[in-house]
């Protein structure tokens, strides 16, 4: 059976790549309404028939999947479940979906709205996934850890729903680690066998180190990816690349575009240019801040003068 497994194994990260290669031609705007779509089309295998019948998810807002139930048992139930959901979703979907589910009234108008137009995406590589789940075994402990957190409920179909739920969650995180995935050295969820970290912790880990090379170019504005590097030694030069001209940009829209003098000034130059303090002058301060005129703070009445007026024949 394992060996059947890893076999199929490339079909457990489809869900999140066919989610990426579609936000690539969709665009970022379409992220969120796409996530919704992903969720609501999946749901009735994300949380069960019983339980997918008797909510319908209207939306995410930031990071929180809003579901609408008017079975007020079931939310009951289902109240000290949101971990168990939050997991289920983001499991399926193989990468960090939702942090929170609440209960909300029914929204006027749903995010879910319009799901027809996406119901095209092949639900094929999800399907593999939850026919593998369905044969992974679980321990005597583990059904009967399922079978407990159901009794709990006083309706006996809410329940059954209910250790339903806990099961699929087991089997799925069971399946993970038949594939060979593996924990995340620094927060354990589990990711696949060739990453060292997961998504979410690669993620603010590269924060960490844009954060680090904006703190070299605050001191040393001039420094190009030799010098960063000698600080950061994680960073690349695509990072620095992109901390500068974020950084020009910032510091361009707050200096006033008549402003020649300021340190602020002096600062864009020696950010923009690369320049030393030593090697300012007002010839490259006025070249450079020239090129930079459309991006500074502009007064009201601010009429760009025509190159020659600011930068003087001849001279290089
Ligand atoms: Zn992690």
């Amino acid at each position: 059976m394992a060996g059947n497994l890893k076999a199929r194994s490339p079909g457990l990260e489809r869900p999140d790549s066919i989610i990426r290669k579609t936000f690539n031609h969709m665009g970022k705007a379409c992220e969120k309404k796409y996530y919704m779509h992903w969720v609501l089309w999946h749901w009735p295998e994300i949380v069960g028939d019983f339980i997918a019948n008797n909510t319908s998810p209207q939306g995410i807002r930031k990071d929180t999947l809003y579901i609408y139930s008017d079975n007020s048992s079931l939310r009951n139930e289902l109240q000290m479940m949101m971990p168990q959901i939050v997991q289920s979703v983001n499991n399926f979907a193989g990468q960090k979906m939702i942090e929170k589910v609440a209960f909300t009234k029914r929204w006027e108008k749903a995010d879910s709205e319009g799901i027809d137009e996406i119901r095209l995406t092949p639900a094929e590589a999800e399907e593999n996934l939850g026919r593998e789940r369905c044969k992974m075994p679980l321990s005597p402990v583990e059904m009967q850890a399922a079978e407990v957190l159901g009794s709990e409920a006083e309706d006996e179909e809410i329940g059954r729903a209910v250790s339903n739920l806990y099961r699929k969650h087991l089997q799925l995180q069971k399946l993970k680690l038949a594939k060979s995935y593996k924990k995340c050295p620094q927060c354990g969820r589990l990711m696949a066998p060739e990453e060292s970290l997961c998504d979410e912790c690669r993620r603010s880990q590269r924060d960490k180190i844009t954060a680090a090379v904006r703190q070299v170019l605050r001191d040393m504005p001039w420094a190009r990816y030799p010098e960063v590097k000698k600080y950061v030694p994680e960073c690349t030069t695509k990072m620095v690349n992109e901390q500068r001209s974020i950084m020009v940009q910032k510091l361009a829209a707050d200096t006033d575009v008549n402003d020649k003098t300021s340190i602020k000034a002096k600062t864009l130059v020696m950010l923009y240019r690369c320049l030393p303090p030593e090697q300012l002058n007002e010839d490259n301060i006025t070249r450079a801040l020239y090129d930079l005129r459309f991006d500074m703070h502009r007064p009201k009445d601010y009429k760009a003068p025509k190159r020659y007026e600011v930068i003087k024949l001849g001279r290089r």
